[in-house]
């Protein structure tokens, strides 16, 4: 793979825009794929953020090209930004009418109507770029179904392009609850023919589902753990796209997600205002512990263990079932701390709860990178009931800082958290507590297995720390299990 020029595509990455962990993966990758010899380079719209993020950190445009593109009957102008930071390529789409807004995908719990023509103008700015660059990708890396016109594109609009010979495409599923969906007669606004309206092509339930296109033309299909890619070829957990998968079943690899160690160092945390910690330092982590309760309004009180959860307020979160346990963990004296955003109903229920127990629980609703650092530092338990998780970032963070997860056994859950209950046949494995139906009754009942070992085991407890924190949760092995799928895309291809 020495040189080869693979071109990631996404809607997000972290440090110039993020939503969630596919901007923490669309940053990682491309630096590790490039550590072990990759020409990787990125590609992702310049949202207004972006913009502002760009001028933050200093970051460079060293040159910029005017670029047209069809999006419906009309044509339109942007330029592609191209910028050099970090040792690594980034480039970036601009449209103003598109990009230029306060949201990502939506406002106000609401996606943009427009979305559809916001990443088709993407997509196919992203194959027009590549020419104005003269820089070919042997490989196009697509994430989500913002990037899913990119393997239709070179299938059918771009095929007797020659600028695209032998180009091939991966594409990989973070979450296949977000499909793409539109209607029928909106295929236009793709450029893409009517003909691709069809069973075997984007057909979805009478609408288009760009997903379900990528899933058909990809080279390969990659998604974020091995469970979860077992998982989303079954009715329960491939929301109707199944079947499609199914029969691509020899071409679908689960890649568990690596974490950036230079961003998530528990040693050497930027967030951190104290000393950070290490497995030989491991009692350092009970003043991270101090600081973070101060810091959030909580009294300090050797032996109360602190519950933490970080993230969307989402059904697929089990926010809902963290609700109703909420009273009942409060009882066992358990100190929590809850960050997130999500609807208006669910926040106004935690808030009532967070009133109601303002000794235990400390609420905050926003968007805040640092806390979230400081809360996975200083925290002793970390909670992820999800109903279905593709793989899970903040299990991996907590694992890493030695903060024991408490977790549903779905996904990527299931490949990284190993039970307590295991510890005879897998003494060094054993990192967790999981849960396997999903009920309120069954998460506080992990609960209650893992505050028991806390309280009455510190030893054991200590053994569950330096399992999760000794074990590589890097991103260099999954990079080679990228790079070994990208060979395999080739080599199909050829
Ligand atoms: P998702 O399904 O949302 O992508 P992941 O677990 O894969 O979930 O990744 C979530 C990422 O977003 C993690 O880096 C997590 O720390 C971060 N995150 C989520 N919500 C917040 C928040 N309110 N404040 C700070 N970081 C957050």
């Amino acid at each position: 793979m020495r040189d080869i020029p693979v071109l990631i595509v996404s809607s997000e990455i972290e440090g110039f825009a993020k939503t969630g962990g596919l901007a923490d993966v669309s940053s990682a990758l491309p630096k590790e794929l490039r550590k072990q010899g990759v020409d990787a380079r990125a590609i992702m719209p310049m949202y207004r953020t972006t913009r502002t993020y760009i001028k933050k950190m200093n970051c460079h445009i060293t040159t910029s090209y005017d670029i047209a593109v069809p999006v419906g009957s009309e044509l339109k102008q942007g330029k592609l930004h191209e910028c050099f930071f970090n040792d690594a390529m980034f480039y970036f789409i601009e449209n103003d009418e598109y990009f230029d807004r306060n949201g990502i995908y939506g406002e106000d719990d609401r996606d943009y109507p427009d979305n559809l023509q916001r990443f088709t103008f993407f997509n196919r700015a992203v194959l027009e770029g590549c020419k104005l660059l003269n820089w070919k990708p042997e490989l196009f890396h697509c994430m989500d179904w913002y990037t899913a016109l990119i393997p239709i594109y070179l299938k059918t609009v771009y095929l007797h392009d020659l600028y695209f010979t032998g180009c091939t495409t991966v594409f990989t599923i973070h979450n296949i609850a977000f499909q793409g969906i539109f209607y029928p007669d909106e295929i236009k606004i793709t450029g893409l023919d009517h003909t691709l309206y069809s069973m075997e092509k984007l057909e979805f339930f009478s609408k288009i589902n760009l997903m379900k296109g990528a899933i058909v033309y990809s080279t390969l299909i990659t998604t974020v753990s091995r469970t979860y890619a077992h998982e989303i070829q079954t009715s329960e957990h491939g929301f109707g796209l199944q079947d499609v998968l199914h029969e691509r079943s020899n071409d679908v690899h689960g890649i568990v997600n690596g974490i950036d160690y230079q961003l998530w160092n528990p040693e050497h945390d930027a967030y951190l205002e104290q000393d950070g910690f290490t497995a030989d330092s491991i009692e350092k982590k009970e003043e991270c512990k101090k600081a973070l309760l101060r810091e959030c309004g909580l009294s300090y009180t050797q032996g109360i263990p602190l519950i933490s959860f970080i993230g969307r307020f989402s059904h697929q979160r089990g926010i809902d079932i963290i609700i109703e346990a909420l009273p009942t963990m409060i009882r066992e004296n358990v100190q929590c701390i809850i960050l997130g955003t999500g609807d208006s109903v669910t926040e106004k229920r935690l808030q009532c709860l967070a009133e109601q127990f303002p000794e235990n629980i400390c609420l905050r609703m926003e968007f805040n990178e640092g806390l979230a650092h400081r809360i996975i530092a200083g925290s002793d338990m970390f909670l992820m009931p999800s109903r279905f998780e593709p793989c899970g970032l903040t299990q991996l963070y907590s694992l890493r800082y030695g903060t024991i997860p408490i977790v549903h056994h779905t996904g990527g859950l299931v490949d990284t958290v190993f039970d307590y209950a295991t510890k005879d046949a897998q003494p060094d494995t054993v990192n967790g507590f999981s849960f396997k139906g999903f009920s309120i009754h069954d998460l506080l009942e992990a609960l209650q297995r893992a505050v028991a070992v806390y309280r009455n085991e510190p030893e054991e407890w200590k053994h569950l720390m330096l399992n999760s924190m000794r074990h590589d949760w890097s991103w260099a092995a999954s990079a080679q299990k990228y790079i070994a799928v990208y060979k395999k895309a080739m080599q199909k291809h050829r």
